[in-house]
């Protein structure tokens, strides 16, 4: 039977939750109002008119975050010469380029915008959930890497890419780019981002019709955002232990969303464009009846903008229940082309290796796109709670990071100032599906029916596809 419910954390999620706030009511109401709007570097950010030593210890949060945006927030965020107000940073821990703080809760919407103003950054900090949370995230930046990694799949499958990036749709990519952009916004703190989740999850459910053993869940974030992240999962057949993770996340945001339900912030590019391009292989997957030997699973993070929320939660429970994850890939970002360059890989806070055989899946797939490397700073999207926990995660982005989309976290990301509608999504659409297929299915071997129709009878007269 087709599977709709939350996902199931057992008993360590038990463990981890302190008392809840009841949910929805997570914002300080105290705070909130009193949070004003100075000029800064030319853009509007929300002050808040509270100091750190002023704030109940309940409204702080422990941050980390890469120094340079430590830097510039500390210096933005500081009360005006002669006036009150404003929070001032304390650098409680450092190590290398990552800083561990703590700020008020309703200054973390001043902080997005800081690091989108001055670093052009969608993430670039995690929220924590404690001090013990953040120091472990300390811990874990200190611990030495191991390497090499020697990855456990190999370039092996062309007819199989072949078949299901040959019918990647741009109509279908604008389709869901539209839809998602309708959304008065999707932040994650409002109704209209619990109904985008929602509809998220229902898009994905219809497209797992017929797929009994498919599954689509809410992963409910507790107190941490009202905003529920999406999973859905194609069980794996012979390596069902192994996962590989495709994801990106669905909230969207601009300045002044924290404090307005009814903010304009269509987030197309930022990042329904990064979903729809799950949605677009999912489609592709189960249409062909894909049945991948290792567990595949789509994720649509929440709460992405305000610290990483929704990844940090799922890459958290998953290192703590040791679930072997042995790939994600992060799309974040595909629909603007800024560079000459086609696909553009984040080169640090990524697995290396990974890295390759993403620049190798585009050379042997999509021999005429242009490829390149760029850097983005700590924690700068979903991939980074991964990597941190030690898990190999690749990130392919639009354009070099200072050519990106500049109407990202605005009204103005819209589907008009896409490049050619979904035309340069596509082209992660296409990846993505070699993606899945090179990371899912081993070697000529096995399995011996990765396309199967019909479920039920399993008829083989039924197979769509028989591999060799
Ligand atoms: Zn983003």
């Amino acid at each position: 039977m087709f599977d709709c419910h939350r996902f199931d954390r057992g008993a360590a999620a038990a463990v981890r939750r302190p008392a809840a706030r009841r949910r929805g009511s997570w914002l300080p109401a105290t705070l909130v109002p009193v949070v004003v709007f100075v000029l800064c570097g030319g853009l509007a950010a929300p002050l808040p008119a509270a100091n750190v030593a002023a704030t109940p210890q309940d409204d702080l949060v422990w941050i980390t975050v890469g120094a340079d945006v430590f830097e510039a927030a500390a210096r933005r965020l500081a009360p005006p010469p002669g006036l009150s107000g404003g929070v001032v940073l304390e650098a409680f821990d450092r190590h290398e380029e990552v800083v561990l703080t703590r700020l008020p809760l309703a200054a973390i919407d001043a902080l997005s915008g800081i690091v989108h103003a001055d670093f052009r950054r969608c993430g670039g900090f995690v929220k924590h959930e404690s001090l013990a949370e953040a120091e472990a995230e300390m811990a874990r930046l200190r611990a030495p890497r191991l390497a090499p990694d020697v990855l456990p799949f190999a370039i092996d499958q062309p007819t199989l890419v072949g078949t299901l990036a040959g019918e990647v749709s741009e109509a279908e990519l604008l389709s869901t780019i539209t839809a998602l952009s309708a959304f008065t916004n999707r932040y994650h703190a409002h109704p209209s981002g619990s109904a985008s989740a929602t509809w998220i999850r229902d898009q994905w459910v219809g497209l797992a019709a017929g797929r009994p053993d498919v599954t689509v869940e809410f992963f409910d974030h507790g107190t941490n955002t009202p905003q529920d992240s999406v999973i859905l999962t194609i069980p794996g057949s012979t390596l069902p232990a192994e996962i590989v993770v495709l994801g990106g996340h669905q909230d969207s945001t601009r300045s002044g969303c924290l404090s307005d339900p009814n903010c304009i912030a269509p987030g197309a590019d930022d990042d329904a464009s990064g979903i729809a391009v799950l949605s677009e292989v999912i489609r592709l997957a189960l249409a062909h009846g894909l049945r991948p030997q290792r567990t595949v699973q789509f994720m649509a993070y929440a709460a992405e903008e305000v610290g990483l929320d929704g990844s940090t939660d799922i890459a958290e429970f998953y290192s703590n229940t040791g679930k072997n994850v042995v790939a994600v890939l992060q799309m974040d970002m595909t629909g603007y082309q800024g560079s000459a360059q086609d696909i553009v890989l984040i080169n640090d806070w990524t697995n290396s290796e990974l890295n390759a055989f993403v620049a190798d899946l585009i050379s042997t797939y999509q021999p005429g796109m242009v490829q390149s490397t760029t850097l983005c700073g700590y924690a700068c999207s979903d991939h980074a709670p991964w990597h941190t926990r030690g898990y190999r995660a690749a990130f392919p982005f639009e354009s070099t990071f200072d050519q990106s989309s500049p109407y990202i976290h605005s009204s103005s990301d819209t589907v008009a100032n896409l490049s050619n509608g979904a035309a340069h999504a596509a082209k992660f659409a296409r990846l993505a599906a070699a993606f899945l297929v090179e990371t899912a299915i081993d070697g000529p071997e096995v399995p011996a029916m990765p396309f199967l129709d019909g479920f039920e009878t399993a008829d083989t007269s039924a197979w769509s596809r028989v591999f060799p």
